[in-house]
């Protein structure tokens, strides 16, 4: 057993390289039909849940705990994990697009965070990550000091929304190249990134500007994640990459994988593994969005050793 510790958050992850010959899972099934060995399973060592989205969960569990029967409202998905929202909704939090939607009940800020001009109600729970309120400061200080304010990230995901808030009429969002070269540089230029992003992608944008001031705000959970899942795809012969479809960490995470390891597949859950993935793999390689929880990630596994 080793423990991947973020931030004071620490995830018991078994990374330990698991073979199923005695198994029921999927591999055994695997072995039987073709007579391969048995394949290697191992968990990237650093995947899953990170302290934002741990820290979001148990502030909500909290307010779930002081609501006293009434609803908890979340403005949008608190994370990107479709499995984790339907769970939270038979517990009582309902998830809103708009504030005037919410009744009574407290309401919970989503860890992506929200624009600063948006007018919270009293008592309002501030799920945002602080990583992400890190890149909501920066924002604010580049829109202070440049004539423009490049986000590299994706339009219209929620953190970006966020950070075009406090970049205010400065802000212009490049999620890559292409984008970034239509940009018309027209002073000073300050760039700052969605916290989910790849280094690649901050580096290749950054280089379309003439001096840029460059604040890196891509979070160490993303950081880490990515390396550990490159570095086992690198090895796998099969990776799956847990996570929710609409998570644009787990795609990027899965993107990362595909560009080392092409026998790569996003997965929600168990249930979509097609064991056709795995044939002739001699190791079958495990990573996880930062919005995956650790059961999930387990449920994976045992599906293909238990
Ligand atoms: S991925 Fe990073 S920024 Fe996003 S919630 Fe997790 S720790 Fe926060």
């Amino acid at each position: 057993m080793v423990y991947s510790a973020h931030s004071g958050f620490t995830v018991p992850l078994d990374t330990a390289k698991v073979t199923s010959a005695q198994g029921k899972g999927l591999v055994a099934t695997l072995m039987i039909d073709s007579s391969q060995q048995a394949p290697q399973i191992e968990v990237a060592a650093k995947a899953g849940a990170c302290y934002g989205v741990q820290r979001a969960l148990d502030l909500t569990d909290q307010a779930l705990a002081e609501a006293d029967g009434s609803k908890v409202y979340s403005l949008g998905p608190l994370i990107h994990n479709p499995q984790v929202i339907a769970e939270l909704e038979t517990r009582g939090v309902k998830v809103i697009d708009r504030l005037d939607a919410a009744g009574p009940g407290r309401l919970i800020v989503r860890t992506h965070g929200v624009p600063p001009d948006l007018a919270l109600p009293p008592h309002t729970i501030d799920a945002t990550c602080p990583y992400v309120k890190i890149a909501q400061r920066k924002t604010a200080e580049l829109a202070a000091s440049c004539d423009q304010v490049v986000i590299v990230g994706d339009d219209g995901h929620p953190e970006v929304e966020g950070l075009k808030g406090y970049a205010g009429d400065k802000g212009v969002v490049a999620a890559d190249t292409k984008a970034a070269r239509q940009i018309k540089q027209t002073g000073s230029v300050g760039i700052v990134v969605q916290t989910t992003q790849s280094q690649a992608a901050l580096n290749e944008v950054a280089a379309c500007f003439e001096a840029p001031r460059i604040a890196n705000t891509i979070c160490r959970a993303t950081a880490e994640r990515q390396q550990a899942a490159v570095e086992l795809a690198q090895r796998a012969d099969s990776m799956l990459v847990v996570g929710g479809r609409n998570s644009g960490n787990t795609k990027r995470l899965a993107d990362l994988c595909a560009a080392v390891c092409p026998n790569t597949h996003l997965i929600e859950g168990a249930s979509e593994i097609d064991p056709s993935w795995l044939v002739g793999s001699q190791l079958v390689g495990i990573s996880a969005g930062a919005s995956t929880p650790l059961a999930q990630i387990e449920e994976v596994r045992h599906a293909l050793t238990d």
